[in-house]
């Protein structure tokens, strides 16, 4: 299953937060053999939000979406997403029936615009907030805040599927350059999909849909780089 992020936020764009929920996202589909193919932020401007995720929808099994739910001015997430699908926003009867019985809230209590999602979606509960998410055609709609956020994916977590990619890696002493040919090596050997990532040392990432394959190319590799000075 192919699926694109998109987080939603100035605050992500000007640098102030780290967009932390992209990258859970992402090891958490990974964990599930469902594939990011992007990740897009844009600011909370409804017209950006929009433009994306039609373009997105279009072209992957599922989209999802995090950021600003709830009645703040500058949380325009659902608006957005409802503006793609050119339905109207309205208050989910559902949510608010929610929050009354599990979030102890009355309907005088929660501020207007709090249970808003677009016509026709499914709402999603806030088990650790407030303000529901959603689900339109493949589109998620998930909170900005990240216990929010997870909290909300973990209940639909299994609605992305896919082969299970196993992994493994190899640090290796040497300069990446150096490395070239045992990267070819291994991939044409064991067909494994090989990532390399320098730091301090450089860090070999292999991937196979069958364990076995990867233990065997991680072993074969292993025996043919310079291994890291052990403490
Ligand atoms: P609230 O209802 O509390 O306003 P919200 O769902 O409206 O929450 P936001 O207003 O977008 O969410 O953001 C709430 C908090 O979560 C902010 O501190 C924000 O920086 C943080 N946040 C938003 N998006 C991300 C992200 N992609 N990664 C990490 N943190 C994020
Ligand atoms: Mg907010």
């Amino acid at each position: 299953m192919r699926v694109a992020l998109v987080t939603v936020g100035d605050e992500l764009l000007a640098g102030d937060t780290v967009n932390t929920n992209a990258a859970w996202l992402g090891s958490r589909l990974a964990e599930r053999g469902a594939t990011v193919e992007r990740v897009t932020v844009v600011p909370d401007r409804i017209a950006d939000i929009a433009r994306v995720v039609n373009e997105y929808r279009a072209e992957y099994d599922a989209v999802i979406v995090t950021g600003g739910v709830g009645p703040t001015h500058d949380d325009v997430t659902i608006d957005g997403v409802a503006a793609a699908f050119g339905r109207d926003v309205t208050r989910s009867e559902e949510a608010l029936a929610w929050l009354e019985e599990h979030g102890g809230y009355s309907r005088e209590d929660l501020t207007e615009g709090t249970a808003d999602i677009p016509a026709g979606a499914e709402m999603l509960p806030n088990r650790e907030g407030v303000a529901p998410g959603c689900v339109i055609d493949g589109v998620y709609v998930l909170p900005g805040v990240p216990a929010e956020m997870k909290a909300m994916f973990e209940d639909v977590a299994d609605r992305f599927t896919g082969q299970r990619r196993h992994v493994a890696t190899v640090e290796a002493d040497e300069p990446e350059s150096a490395l070239l040919d045992r990267v070819r090596d291994v991939r044409e050997r064991f067909d494994v999909q090989v990532g390399s990532y320098p730091g301090d040392t450089v860090t070999i990432k292999l991937q196979h849909t069958d364990e076995g394959t990867v233990r065997e190319a991680a072993e074969w590799l292993r025996e043919r780089v310079e291994s890291p000075e052990t403490a």
